[in-house]
């Protein structure tokens, strides 16, 4: 029997209102739509139960932040997942809705639907994305306004992404006009080399567009087409990562970074040293 949804059907973990923890919006209140379904597996990984791409239960919050869950049974129609969302910002005011995962791009079609369903009602949408899947990006794109994107490092993540489709993936980013930016997860293994690629990568594009090494920082709220700022995370330990950098390897990784490209903040993830999900 098969267990596909139905094209109006999108596959859906969770939905929720939360504080941003990581990156460019750090702070900012969204609303969290957790799509289910991934096609990596990073070691740190702390979705586990978001990663089979297959139905299952799934829970959308009633009142923002109170976690008054209703438990439902994925996937859920594309237009239910816009009115919880629109519901949850009707009770309060929030910044954006974030697209995360899972990989969301793992539905393109369907959360190209949702996004332009919530683009039409006024909402700003960011996707979080692990930058792998470049045609499903260009559907999305029309309707996004933010994208954060993971640049996978294999000795942290313990996954070969191909650094050729992340340089694709957030070049079509960039050309779409998206506020993007780039998360780099980094770990007490991390391999210097692979980061310097890593930056230098995101250094090359960023030259391609012109100027913009003057070190400033502007902010996710830069203009169209301008340059992505870039993050280093230092994991959370999680699943099979027992540690995270110690303060002398995140400055010097930071250090490093700094020397090839000169927009590098360090983030931890705030939503988790504040407890929240
Ligand atoms: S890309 Fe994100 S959701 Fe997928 S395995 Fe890695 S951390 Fe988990």
């Amino acid at each position: 029997m098969s267990h596909s949804p139905a094209a109006e059907d999108i596959l859906v973990t969770e939905v929720f209102s939360a504080i941003q923890g990581e990156a460019a919006l750090v702070g900012e209140r969204q609303v969290f739509v957790r799509l289910t379904g991934c096609n990596i597996r990073c070691a740190y990984c702390d979705q586990p139960e978001a990663l089979e791409k297959r139905p299952g239960p799934c829970r959308i919050e009633r009142t923002p932040g109170r976690r008054d869950w209703q438990l439902l049974d994925s996937p859920l129609p594309i237009a239910a997942v816009a009115d919880a969302v629109d519901a949850l910002c009707r009770r309060l005011p929030h910044h954006s809705i974030s697209l995360t995962g899972g990989e969301p791009l793992m539905q393109s079609a369907r959360v190209a639907r949702l996004a332009e369903l919530l683009s039409a009602g006024g909402r700003a949408v960011m996707l979080e994305t692990n930058g792998t899947l470049v045609p499903a990006l260009k559907r999305v794109a029309p309707w996004l306004a933010y994208v954060s994107m993971d640049l996978k490092l294999a000795s942290v993540d313990g996954e070969q992404v191909a650094p050729d489709v992340q340089q694709r993936f957030l070049r079509v980013a960039i050309d779409a006009g998206l506020a993007t930016w780039v998360k780099i997860v980094i770990g007490p293994a991390t391999d210097v080399d692979e980061l310097d690629r890593a930056v230098s990568m995101v250094a090359v594009l960023a030259g391609r567009r012109g100027p913009g090494r003057s070190g400033r920082n502007d902010g996710p709220h830069r203009a169209a087409g301008a340059y992505p700022e870039l993050f280093l995370q230092p994991v959370t330990p999680f699943g099979a990562v027992c540690s995270a950098p110690s303060p002398e390897q995140v400055l010097a990784l930071q250090e490093r970074a700094l020397r090839i490209y000169p927009r590098v903040r360090v983030v931890p993830q705030t939503h988790k040293a504040i407890g929240q999900l």
